[in-house]
Parts: structure tokens; sequence; C-alpha cells
């Protein structure tokens, strides 16, 4: 591990300012992803700015329009098995709990989570090419071992996944990110927030120099969906696994028919994968195994496997099917073998 110094911020403007005055610093909280790759020389921060004593960045609040503010430094764990999202937005409490293991999540964040970095073989040994973690050297992955990645939205830079459950269920639900940098506060939709690799994979998300994630907002809206949802992940190992594929699906139904409908996916794309016209391609129509084929071809359409990975296509399609019968029949999978007393 190479040397770094270590900032305690006092003040999220302390923590800005820091940040902003030295491109080479990372902020820390949780440090669950962020130490393993300073440990694998991956990351090589020249300071760490520690946030875990601004208080403002914790707790999970109601907002003026009846939706949820999640704080970035609030644990998974604490959003996994907290009374109102478990109510309201069922299906984040289920991304949550179908990620890590109990330990990891009782110590990463929200915003931790947003941010964790792929889990690319290539990305994570330094002795490798990899254009997210040394841009310009290549991509070890497209000519090599890409059992694991991307089949939508690669580039011909970089093919690598986000590894994340939560975020897959965020997008699912709609929320925005807040961020708070030198030039202040902004929201940024869900959707916006990664991107896809394009010719810079080094940057896996639309943060400005010096911002940071403060906070993550469901919206009210999204609590239709607390009925029929459901979160199916799909991976080599029942637990502490990342996604080949996952899905979160949710519906609010009208007696037999769809009326309003969000489908994402994980495992299979540089970002939480979603497409309005997969979701239109939903609503009422009856909520039936014929009208889930057809969202799932439209979600599909232009997905380009690799070498190793033109199971995922297959595997998806099954999986959307999947999901959204859970979805509609009101069966999503047992938490009771993930809850920690
Ligand atoms: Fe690096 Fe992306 Fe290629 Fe993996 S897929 S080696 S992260 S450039």
């Amino acid at each position: 591990m190479n040397r770094f110094s270590y900032h305690r911020a006092e003040t999220l403007a302390d923590a800005i300012s820091r940040l902003r005055s030295n491109p080479g610093a990372a902020v820390i909280a949780g440090g669950t992803n962020l130490v393993d790759l300073m440990k694998y020389e991956v990351e090589r921060p020249g300071e760490l700015i520690d946030l875990t004593r601004l208080h403002e960045l914790r707790g999970i609040s109601e907002t003026e329009d009846g939706g949820l503010r999640i704080g970035a430094l609030v644990p998974n764990s604490d959003v996994a098995y907290d009374d109102r999202i478990a109510e309201c937005y069922p299906l984040l409490a289920h991304g949550v709990l179908a990620g890590a293991t109990p330990q990891l999540r009782n110590a990463a964040t929200t915003g931790g989570n947003l941010n964790q970095r792929t889990r690319c073989y290539y990305f994570n040994d330094v002795a490798t090419p990899c254009n997210k973690r040394e841009p310009g050297s290549g991509c070890g992955a497209i000519d090599g071992v890409n059992r694991i990645h991307a089949i939508l939205g690669a580039s011909d830079r970089c093919i690598a996944t986000h590894p994340s459950d939560m975020c897959v269920a965020l997008a699912a639900l709609e929320a925005s990110v807040e961020v708070v940098g030198p030039e202040g506060e902004r929201r940024i939709a869900f959707a916006d927030y990664h991107r896809l690799p394009g010719d810079a994979p080094q940057h896996d998300n639309t943060l400005r120099p010096g911002e940071i994630v403060v906070a993550v907002t469901l919206p009210a809206a999204s609590r239709g969906f607390a009925a029929h949802y459901s979160y199916l992940k799909l991976r080599d190992r029942l637990s502490y696994a990342f996604a080949l594929v996952s899905v979160a699906a949710a519906l609010e139904c009208d007696g037999a028919r769809i009326s309003a409908a969000r489908l994402a996916l994980g495992g299979v794309a540089h970002k939480p994968w979603r497409k309005p016209e997969a979701e239109d391609a939903l609503v009422g129509m009856a909520a039936d195994e014929a009208a889930f084929s057809r969202a799932a071809d439209v979600l599909l359409a232009g997905a380009e496997p690799r070498a190793h990975n033109a199971f995922k296509v297959d595997l998806a399609r099954r999986a959307i099917v999947r999901a959204l019968s859970q979805a509609a029949a009101a069966t999503p999978q047992s938490l009771s073998d993930k809850r920690i007393a």
C-alpha cells in the first residue's frame, strides 16, 4: 500500500475544500471497497478525507412531499431494516439484502454503495492493462476472460459492469442523488448518476471535481410499487457473490392489468440498465408471460455478448420474466434467510 495522509473532516465545507484543492485525495466512510483497492494498489490516494464525523450525512428522514431522504452515511443494513423503507419501498430493502454479507452491510454506507468500483478481474490486477484503472493502457477483458462482463452499453474501451444491487433498486424507484460541491448543491436523477464507459471509462459517474454525495431521495410517487415488486439476483453462489444478472421489477396493477411498471437490470452494464420503452410496453397489458417476454425483448434489444458471456442474454430474459411474474403475483423472495435479529 502506498503512503497517504489522513484528514478527518469536521464540516462538509472542510471536506469539499480539501477534496477540491487536492485532486489526488479520496473520501472514505465505510471503506469496504476503497481499502481493498488501496491494498491491491488499484487506488493510490495521496490523502484520505474521512467523512464519518459529518452528522448531516446521517439519518433517514421524511421529505416534505412524502418521500424519504437517506443520508450518505447511513449503513446499508440500516436502509434494509428501516421500517419506513420496508413498508413503502420494500424493493430497496430486498435489493440491499441481496448484496454482500451482514458484516459488510453494517459497515458499507449508502454513498459508498453508489460509488463502489467494478469487480472486473483486470481492474483489480495491476499487472494487466485496464483503461478504467489506467486510461489508454487497453482492456484486458475484451479479449480475455469476460464471463462476468457487460452485454449492454459497453464500448471498445471497457466492458465492465457496475456491481451494486442497491443501485439497481434505486434506479427502478427513480431515486435522486443529492450532491454538494464547490459550486453548491445539485440533485442528479438516478438514471444520470452512473454513466456508460464510452471513451472515458475511468469515470464511473457524473460527479464533478470536489463534489460529495450527501443523500439519496426516494420519491413519494414510487410508494405505489410497494405491493408488487421483486428483486431477483442470479449469481454463482447463493451469498457473497456479485450478480451475473439481477432484476428489479415493480408493478402497479389495476385488476388484472398493469397500470405502471419499473424494470432495471444489474450485472449487465456499466450502470443499472433501464429503458422507458420496456416499461411502457407493459402499461395497459394483462400481467402475463407474453407481456413480460415482450418487455424483456425490448430491455435486452441491442445486447452484444462477448466470447464468454452469451449465456447472460438468455439468463437475463428468463430472469426478467420470472421477476415480473413474482411482482405481479405479489410473491417476492423471502427475507427470512437474510434478516439478522
Ligand atoms: Fe478495465 Fe473495463 Fe477492461 Fe475491465 S472491462 S479491464 S475495468 S477497461
